[in-house]
C-alpha cells in the first residue's frame, strides 16, 4: 500500500514543535521512533495531514537518576538507552528490564519508552512497571506544564488523558520509598519478539516482615493497564508469606477481564496473570529485603 502524502516537520525547539501542533491542529501526528506511528500510516491505520518529529529538539533525551528527586526519563529517551542506562540498572531494574523486554534490538535502538505509554496499547510493556511506582507524564502545551498521574493517564486503547495540542516531554518516577521493592514480569507466545499476551508490574513497601503498601498494574488483559486493587488490599497491612502472596495473585486473576485474540486466549491470559502476579510479588519482596 502507498503511504498518501503528508508534511514532515522536524522542529529545533520545543516551543517550535507545540506551535507546529496549534496550528496543524487535528490532523498533525508527534513523532518520536515511529514503530508504531509509521507502522500504522503504513497499514492505512493513520493518515496524517502533518508529522512532527519530536528528535531533533535537543534535551528531550536526557536521562536522570538523583537520589532525592527520583528518575526522569526523557520523552526521546530510547528504549535502548533505558534498558542500559548504569544508574537506572543499579536503582530501578525492573525499569530497565520492562525496556529491556519491549520488542527487538532494532525497535529499541528507535523506539521510546514515551512512544510506548502515548501509543497507549493495553499490552505497553514499559506501562505496568511505571503506573505500579507512582510514575507522572509530564506534559506541555498551550496552558503550560502539568504533570499527570500515570495511574489515570490511560482512558482506552490508544487514548490518553493527553489533551489536543499537548506533547509529552518526560516521565517523572519518585524514589521509591525505604523498603520498596518492584519486579515486572511477562510472557508472550514467541519470546523475544512477540507483544507480551500478559505483564505485571509489582511494587510492594515493606516494614520487616509486614507489607505496608502495595501497587499491582496487569498489562494485556483490560483496556488499559489495569490495577488490580482487591489484589492490593490482600497484602496491604498483612505477614508476607508464601500463601498471602498466592492469594494476592488469586485475587488479580479475578479482577482480569481479559479477552481472547491471536496472542492468546482469555482463559489462559487469567491463569497467567496468578502465575505472574504471584513471581512479580516474590521477586519485589525478594528485592525489598536488600535495600
Ligand atoms: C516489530 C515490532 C515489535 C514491537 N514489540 C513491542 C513489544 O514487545 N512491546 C511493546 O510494548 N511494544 C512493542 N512494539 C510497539 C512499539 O515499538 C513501542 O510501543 C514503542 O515504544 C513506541 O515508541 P516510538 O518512539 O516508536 O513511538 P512512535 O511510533 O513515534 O509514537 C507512538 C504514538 O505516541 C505518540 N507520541 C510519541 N511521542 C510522543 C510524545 N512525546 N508526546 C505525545 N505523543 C507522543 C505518537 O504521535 C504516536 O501516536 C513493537 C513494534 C514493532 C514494529
Amino acid at each position: 500500500m502507498r503511504m498518501p502524502k503528508f508534511e514532515y516537520h522536524a522542529p529545533e525547539t520545543l516551543d517550535a514543535a507545540l506551535q507546529l501542533l496549534a496550528e496543524k491542529g487535528a490532523g498533525a501526528h508527534l513523532l518520536a521512533g515511529g514503530t508504531d506511528l509509521v507502522v500504522k500510516m503504513n497499514h492505512g491505520m493513520l493518515k496524517p495531514k502533518a508529522v512532527i518529529d519530536l528528535k531533533g529538539i535537543p534535551d528531550l533525551n536526557t536521562i536522570e537518576v538523583d537520589p532525592q528527586k527520583g528518575l526522569t526519563i526523557g520523552a526521546t529517551a530510547l528504549l535502548a538507552e533505558v534498558a542500559a542506562h548504569p544508574d537506572i540498572l543499579r536503582d530501578y531494574p525492573a525499569v530497565a528490564y520492562a525496556a529491556n523486554k519491549t520488542a527487538n534490538v532494532q525497535i529499541r535502538n528507535m523506539g521510546t519508552v514515551a512512544g510506548n505509554l502515548c501509543n497507549a496499547a493495553p499490552s505497553a510493556d514499559n506501562a505496568p512497571t511505571l503506573v505500579a511506582m507512582g510514575g507522572e507524564a509530564v506534559l506541555v502545551g498551550p496552558k503550560g506544564e502539568r504533570r499527570f498521574p500515570l495511574d489515570q493517564f490511560f482512558k482506552g486503547p490508544g487514548q490518553t488523558a493527553m489533551e489536543p495540542g499537548e506533547i509529552m516531554t518526560a516521565i517523572h518516577v519518585p524514589t521509591p520509598p525505604p523498603g520498596a521493592g518492584i519486579s515486572y514480569q511477562h510472557i508472550s507466545a514467541r519470546g523475544k519478539v512477540d507483544i507480551s499476551a500478559v505483564c505485571v508490574g509489582v511494587m510492594v513497601t515493606m516494614d520487616g516482615n509486614v507489607c505496608r503498601e502495595a501497587a499491582i498494574v496487569l498489562g494485556a488483559v483490560a483496556p488499559i493497564p489495569l490495577r488490580a486493587r482487591k489484589a492490593e488490599g490482600v497484602l496491604r497491612g498483612k505477614e508476607w508469606s508464601a500463601e498471602l502472596a498466592r492469594e494476592a495473585a488469586a485475587a488479580a486473576e479475578a479482577e482480569a477481564r481479559p479477552i481472547t485474540d491471536v496472542r492468546a486466549s482469555a482463559e489462559y491470559r487469567k491463569q497467567m496473570v496468578a502465575v505472574l502476579t504471584r513471581r512479580a510479588l516474590e521477586e519485589a519482596r525478594a528485592r525489598a529485603a536488600k535495600r
